[in-house]
């Protein structure tokens, strides 16, 4: 069957506690629709699940809720409060943190101060060179540091800390986005592809950090092409496909869904559920 005749469920927008809404976002690029009328809502405590086939839009739409793209229309709102065309820092500020696909550029860093990066969303990166200088660092940042020593302490990288950056495996750099993106305490933290590329043994290691952070209370979004580690982790699961919500479900309802199976089947570039990552 074509595509076009899928029908589009959308998300389920009936949430009593909604830390992330986002409605009818649109966003193109040139011709392409990358983003076409997406609408869904994040329960607070929930760890969702984001998937779809290579190419359906996930990074955008992360994109246009974190503010790093501005959305051609629609909106997007955290805790109720409407942050549509503002930049990151200000949708952080509201409590929405993200992580990248591909972790940004840390290169001539150590952990320590890679974390630090991640940890003043107010101020942004900006603040690295205040960092370096140590008179000028403040009892905010010196409480984020501690904050962010215990992290990788409890992310059992503790020892990585003074290292450069650039010789963590691709594993270890997940898990430091994972305590960069936590240190401030965000009320929703987006994970885009927490376990693309990573060993078999430190995503169980991933999965499990993820679950005990949900148990105290942290909300999550996440992106991720691995589907048995996001059936796993993650409830509800929305389902994306060429730019839209096509349907949002519990994992077993996703997996047995034939639309889903058919939008992976015609998937941009031949995708399956399970298959490699992107980008
Ligand atoms: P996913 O993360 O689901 O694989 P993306 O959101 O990365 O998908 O991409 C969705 C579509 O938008 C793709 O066709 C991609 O090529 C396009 N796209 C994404 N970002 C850009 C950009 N900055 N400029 C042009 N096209 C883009
Ligand atoms: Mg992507």
């Amino acid at each position: 069957m074509s595509e076009r005749e899928m029908v589009y469920e959308g998300a389920n927008m009936a949430k009593a506690d909604v830390v992330l809404r986002a409605k009818d976002l649109r966003k193109s690029f040139g011709g392409l629709v990358a983003t076409d009328d997406a609408s869904f809502a994040v329960e607070r405590g929930s760890i969702t699940g984001m998937v779809g086939p290579n190419g359906a839009g996930k990074s955008t739409l992360f994109n246009l809720v974190s503010g790093f793209y501005t959305p051609d229309g629609g909106s997007v709102s955290v805790n109720d409060t409407d942050v549509t065309g503002k930049p990151p820092h200000d949708v952080a500020r509201e409590g929405l943190i993200r992580t990248f696909q591909t972790p940004r550029k840390l290169e001539g860093m150590t952990v320590r101060e890679a974390m630090m990066v991640g940890a003043t969303p107010q101020t942004g990166e900006s603040i690295l060179p205040l960092f370096l200088s140590p008179s000028t660092v403040t009892s905010e940042e010196r409480a984020n540091l501690d904050r962010a020593e215990q992290l990788l302490e409890r992310f059992e990288i503790a020892h990585l800390i003074d290292e450069p950056s650039t010789d963590l495996s691709g594993g270890q750099l997940k898990l430091v986005e994972l305590a960069r993106g936590i240190t401030t305490d965000p009320d929703i933290l987006l994970l885009d592809e927490p376990v693309a590329g990573v060993n078999p043994t430190l995503a169980n290691d991933i999965k499990r950090f993820i679950r005990e952070l949900n148990e105290e209370g942290q909300t999550f979004l996440i992106i991720e092409h691995d589907m048995p580690f996001i059936m796993d982790l993650a409830e509800p699961i929305i389902v994306l496909d060429q730019g839209r919500v096509l349907m949002e479900g519990t994992p077993e309802e996703v997996r047995t869904d034939q639309r889903v199976i058919d939008a992976y089947l015609g998937g941009a570039e031949g995708g399956r559920p399970g298959s490699g990552g992107d980008e």
